[in-house]
């Protein structure tokens, strides 16, 4: 963020954008923070869009701990975190925002006087009056065996760090690198569809579902599947059109295998980092940004929420994430409608607006 962004924005939004274009609120990340305050906007009726660098909703939920119970949402004695991301996202999605995954914000600069520019690793530009930051411990990115080298490789190649059309793998030859949950969970629901398919771990050990493994071994056992541990990728190997053709892998002694593979699925669990945020002119506190009791950061119009907001006596949960959200949407109010103040509604009098199902 340039030091523009400090500057008092009471000011008319000149014509450079097209209002069409221009969001009342953006939301970087939708961890559960993130998502409640998609909903918390819509209930303001505000129009919302999301953005988040992974392929799917939920922040630490979905990337760290899906599977875990969580015991301390109110209203849920137990309630798995996959679960509760299904759910917050339902809710969310009852106003429709826009949505954007797979894609980093990369930096936000306040245009000629209002406008809010969020430029994305994807070299997207979208416009807004406010900004929420629910970024919690940072962007997550799928982890790979050698950054360098699958840095020059992706789908195109026939390397994937996630599923999301099953059918680009059906009737290939499919290696699978992991251990986890997603590893073994793709391991099951790819093994009809792929012509071979091989799970390689660097233990003997599957930290996933028991029943899940249990499957896995079964599926072994009739030939369907290989599992080959303890194993650690070694290289990769492309044919002369630049196409994964092979993968090395080998195991502690020094034995390797060569692996045939069109498909080379890394599932290993993902990476946080803050990134180019802390590059941004916001006050920071160790690696969260301080907020008002408002939740506004130092620069006008810019909040932030959830793990990532630091103020006297913040714990990071869940909840507080939710609190901190509907907060923060409150005070964009004047920011969206300049000389409005927000109104305190509750839902239980005046029922969702127009746009929630
Ligand atoms: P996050 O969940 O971290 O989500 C932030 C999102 O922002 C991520 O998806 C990230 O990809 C995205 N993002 C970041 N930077 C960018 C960017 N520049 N561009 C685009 N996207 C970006 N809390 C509880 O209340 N109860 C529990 O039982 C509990 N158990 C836990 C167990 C474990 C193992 C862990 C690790 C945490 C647990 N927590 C628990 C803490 C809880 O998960 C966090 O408080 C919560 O996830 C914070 O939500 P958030 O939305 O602020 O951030």
């Amino acid at each position: 963020m340039g030091q523009t962004m400090l500057e008092d924005p009471e000011v008319e939004f000149d014509s450079l954008v097209d209002e069409e274009q221009i969001e009342d609120i953006t939301v970087i990340g939708a961890g559960p923070a993130g998502l409640f305050t998609v909903f918390s906007a819509g209930i303001q009726e505000a129009k919302c869009r999301v953005i988040d660098s992974m392929p799917q909703v939920g922040g630490q939920l979905t990337a760290l701990y899906p599977e875990k119970i969580i015991y301390d949402v109110p209203g849920f004695p137990t309630v798995t975190a996959k679960d509760l991301v299904d759910r917050l996202h339902e809710q969310a999605m009852q106003f429709s925002p826009k949505i954007h995954l797979n894609e980093t914000v990369v930096n936000v600069e306040r245009l000629k006087h209002r406008v809010l520019q969020v430029t994305t690793s994807a070299g997207n530009l979208y416009y807004s009056r406010s900004v929420i930051i629910a970024a919690g411990i940072g962007a997550f990115s799928p982890r790979v065996p050698d950054e360098e080298v699958f840095a020059t490789y992706g789908e195109e190649q026939g390397v994937y760090t996630a599923v999301r059309d099953k059918s680009r793998f059906k009737g290939r030859d499919v290696v699978i690198l992991g251990g986890g949950d997603s590893a073994v969970d793709w391991v099951l629901g790819l093994a009809e569809e792929a012509n071979s398919l091989a799970v390689v771990h660097r233990r003997n050990e599957f930290r996933a579902q028991g029943h899940s493994v249990a499957k896995m071994k079964e599926l072994a056992a009739a030939g369907t599947v290989r599992v080959i541990t303890p194993y650690n990728y070694k290289s990769i190997h492309t044919d002369a059109s630049g196409h994964v053709c092979a993968v090395t892998v080998e195991d502690k002694s020094g034995e390797a295998l060569e692996l045939k593979c069109d498909r080379l699925l890394c599932l290993l669990g993902f990476k946080n980092d803050l990134g180019p945020i802390v590059e941004w002119d916001l006050r920071f506190e160790e690696s969260s940004i301080k907020v008002d009791p408002d939740m506004q950061t130092n620069i006008p119009g810019v909040f932030a929420v959830g793990d990532i907001a630091a103020y006297p006596q913040k714990i990071k949960l869940i909840l507080t994430g939710f609190a901190d959200a509907s907060i923060a949407v409150q005070n964009a109010i004047p920011y969206i409608r300049p000389g409005k103040k927000a109104s305190h509604v509750f839902t239980s009098v005046r029922g969702l607006p127009s746009g929630g199902k």
